[in-house]
């Protein structure tokens, strides 16, 4: 049994914690604000086939140092996910990398026009189905009407959420041509306009009505997508929204000092953009968080345009933004909670457990990427001063008390 003693709960009440576990513990979190194991919905841990990028063991410490207990992991892996064995592979080489780590983690099925039989066969297994409406790191794509509608209808029939990459690929493709001169990062942003995104998300709804699917639009980063999904919330549709912390804390203007570093898909949007998203966040358009931890190497990074990979690493971070945000009056933390945990264990129907984490909300540190704990080793928040910092998870019954020396998640 683990017993935490003197926490802070949420409404500022003192509350102790009993936490069945092998371990026999007692910790002290007299000041420290006790929260629920928080959930990032959105990460890309790379394997199998880009361990050089992240695997489970540098990707999990990075999880449980930011204060996450579970991850839904995407399927544009290599091979992706696609089909029952390639899940049943993916969990065996994830359980070996893991190994005595007891990260929690759920994954997605990639829609996959020559595989949709495998979706009844991986139903009970699945965190839901991921769709790629625009092209994105991995050849996963569904862009067709047809296609789109097969999968809404089966997703529907098994009561699946289906996760949406919503940009539009033709308006990619055709605002590619037209840019085709420019070399500049900030072109990414010209490419992927709010335009491309709202136009896949108004026929993911229009395609989507007839079976009344659930779906959840990921890393929403823009008002006129804010707009379709208030709306078709409005009009009782099960309909969710991701975002990102890099659409909440950057925008376009991070092109100037990162480049290449600040592509992402979708891209940094206008400081118009990035306001909307806070006030949709704050009015619960947006119901969750996730990091989309998507890392690619230094050298990756560093190509230029059009050759650099698209994605930032971002699963360590996202607690402690979150935390500084609260502390400069953006949001509360009810609504930190709301958004990194309460909404997404609704929309998934996830079981409850018993992690908790501990937080020091006046705990001031610098963001530098050599103490962070993914392989991708750099950040877009580099040198940023946060106040308000995790400094203790515990997962499965096992604690992680990182104001110790021994909080280490892997034996020697
Ligand atoms: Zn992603």
């Amino acid at each position: 049994m683990i017993e935490v003693r003197n926490a802070v709960d949420i409404h500022g009440g003192n509350r102790d914690y009993f936490i069945p576990s092998a371990q026999n513990k007692t910790i002290n979190a007299e000041g420290l604000l006790a929260f629920p194991g928080l959930i990032d919905g959105h990460v890309h841990f790379r394997t199998p086939g880009f361990e050089y990028k992240e695997n489970w063991i540098s990707g999990a410490q990075a999880a449980v140092h930011g204060g996450i207990t579970t991850v839904f992991d995407m399927p544009n892996t290599n091979p992706v996910t696609t089909s029952l064995s390639d899940l049943q592979e993916k969990k065996a080489l994830i359980n070996s990398q893991l190994s005595d780590i007891p990260l929690r983690y759920q994954l997605y099925l990639g829609a996959d026009r020559s595989h949709f039989d495998e979706i009844s066969r991986c139903k009970d297994q699945i965190a839901g189905i991921k769709v790629f409406m625009g092209s994105s790191t991995g050849n996963l794509l569904v862009d067709d009407d047809q296609s789109l509608s097969e999968v809404f209808k089966l997703a529907a029939q098994y009561d699946l959420v289906v996760a949406l990459h919503a940009e539009d690929e033709k308006m990619i493709e055709e605002n590619s041509n037209q840019f085709k001169d420019r070399h500049d990062a900030l072109t990414h942003s010209l490419l992927r306009t709010p335009e491309v995104a709202a136009h896949a998300i108004k026929r993911a709804l229009a395609l989507s009505k007839p079976f009344n699917t659930k779906l959840y639009f990921l890393h929403i980063s823009s008002q006129k997508e804010i707009e379709l999904i208030a709306k078709a919330k409005q009009e009782g549709r099960l309909i969710y929204a991701e975002t990102t912390p890099h659409h909440l804390f950057l925008d376009t203007s991070a092109y100037e000092y990162l480049g290449t570093f600040a592509q992402v898909n979708p891209p940094l949007r206008s400081p118009e953009d990035r306001k909307a998203l806070w006030q949709a966040v704050n009015e619960g358009i947006i119901d969750t968080l996730g990091s989309d931890h998507a890392p690619h190497t230094i050298e990756e990074k560093r190509k230029p345009y059009r050759e650099a990979p698209s994605g930032m690493p971002g699963i360590e971070t996202m607690l402690p933004l979150m935390l500084n945000a609260y502390n400069t009056h953006l949001l509360s933390l009810e609504k930190i909670l709301s958004l990194m945990h309460t909404r997404i264990t609704e929309i998934f129907h996830l079981p409850t457990n018993d992690d908790l984490i501990l937080i020091d909300l006046k705990k001031t540190t610098t963001v530098e990427a050599k103490k962070l704990h993914s392989r991708s080793s750099w950040s877009a928040f580099e040198g940023t001063q946060l106040t308000g910092h995790p400094v203790c998870t515990i997962v499965q019954g096992q604690v992680y008390d990182f104001r110790t020396k021994t909080a280490r998640l892997v034996s020697a």
